[in-house]
């Protein structure tokens, strides 16, 4: 971290693509802020506590700044370090022992009894949304194509909010990859990816994380990994879910523009203006752009709208929309202003996260937020 802070020299081009000094307008809340508050922590100028922690969790790591900076610096990883040596000064306090213990243990947690009803609640208060059963459960650990020879062998990296919170795109993604002609592996030791960790100042306990799902996917002979969020894509691809090789673990509409290429759908779908959302990890993180708009292209019946103004970060930033509620709103309706301006019938987007909470923005619109699996798999016409 030492050697990247050298080379800020201040000049505040960051500081025009932050969404959170956008709404907060204070230089604290500003990346330059944050890249100076590093410095200081990191050679002891300023003790970390809990005014620095207040400080540094004042970002989405949506990776913007970083995209921006002239000097190169990796403005949201030197955040995530600054959080990382911040949490070792006070690393048993309740908050940061409860945070740990429920991303860590998540596979444990889910098998208490109160575990899912508790979700649904919390799910049904803050987002309208009413999740089933997890997507493991319901699942099989191997799903080969019907009636052909599998062409390729896929591990799906199957994230937390899509198992638990939205387990219609497990579903679709299985059924969109062996419609193309997929065997889909989900490895059953998989866990979390770790991001929530890492973003949080959790680095070992991510790393830990990162050994068991390294052991699940390699108990398994696959061709590639895919996943159906962004986020779990760019922290698995960043920290190399592969220890050996530097293949990536791919997001769902990159893998089928760079390696599928699908077939056109049959059926036409209602709801014909759709927009495209690029989340933050997307964007910034895989520097990925235009594969969510091409797989969308295929369906018939669709146009595909431009949003005013672009894609914008939403405001959720994992767990960024639960501790800085009013902050993350402030994002959210400035997007969700210029989303509604587009007239669109549906938004599509690659990362569950950036589903839940633009959802919540868009709930009084019923303009339904969907992942581009779900698309494919209604146009397709596949059952389930
Ligand atoms: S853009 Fe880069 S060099 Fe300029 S202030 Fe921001 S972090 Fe520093
Ligand atoms: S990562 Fe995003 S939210 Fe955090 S400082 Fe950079 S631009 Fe702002």
């Amino acid at each position: 971290m030492g050697e990247y802070l050298k080379k800020c020299v201040r000049c505040g081009q960051c500081r025009y693509v932050c969404p959170v000094l956008e709404v907060a307008g204070k230089e604290s809340a500003s990346p330059r802020g944050k890249v100076f508050l590093a410095g200081l922590l990191q050679r002891g100028e300023v003790k970390p506590g809990p005014q620095a922690d207040r400080i540094l969790s004042l970002c989405l790591t949506c990776g913007a700044c970083a995209a921006e900076c002239p000097s190169g610096l990796p403005v949201d990883t030197i955040i995530k370090s600054a959080r990382n040596l911040s949490a070792s000064v006070h690393p048993h306090s309740p908050h940061r022992i409860m945070q740990r213990s429920l991303f860590s243990k998540l596979r444990t947690l889910e098998k208490f009894p109160g575990f899912m009803p508790l979700l649904r609640y919390a799910m049904a208060r803050e987002y309208g949304l009413k999740p089933g059963s997890p997507a493991r459960s319901v699942l099989p650990v191997i799903t080969s194509p019907k009636r052909r020879k599998p062409r390729i062998r896929v591990g799906y990296f199957l994230g937390c909010a899509t198992n638990y919170i939205l387990p219609g795109i497990a579903r679709s993604v299985v059924g969109v990859l062996t419609h193309l002609g997929c065997e889909v592996v989900i490895p059953p030791t998989s866990h979390c990816c770790g991001i929530p960790l890492v973003t949080a100042g959790e680095a070992e306990a991510a790393a830990r994380l990162l050994e068991i799902n390294r052991r699940s996917f390699k108990s398994f002979k696959l061709d590639a990994v895919v996943t159906d969020c962004s986020s779990c894509s760019f922290h698995l691809t960043d920290v190399g879910l592969y220890s050996v090789n530097s293949q990536p673990v791919y997001e769902f509409s990159e893998f089928l523009v760079s390696a599928l290429n699908p077939d056109k759908p049959h059926g036409p779908l209602s709801g014909a203006a759709v927009a495209c959302h690029s989340p933050c990890h997307f964007r910034h993180g895989r520097k990925l752009s235009r594969q969510i708009r091409q797989i969308i292209d295929i369906i018939p019946g669709i146009k595909v709208v431009d949003i005013p103004g672009g894609n914008s970060c939403c405001g959720g930033g994992g767990t960024f929309s639960l501790t800085h509620r009013s902050l993350s709103d402030d994002i959210l309706q400035r997007y969700t202003g210029r989303i509604k301006s587009a007239g669109i019938q549906k938004l599509v987007t690659v990362c569950p996260s950036c589903i839940m909470q633009i959802s919540r923005g868009l709930r009084s619109q019923e303009i339904p937020v969907c992942h581009p699996a779900e698309m494919l798999h209604a146009s397709y016409r596949l059952p389930g």
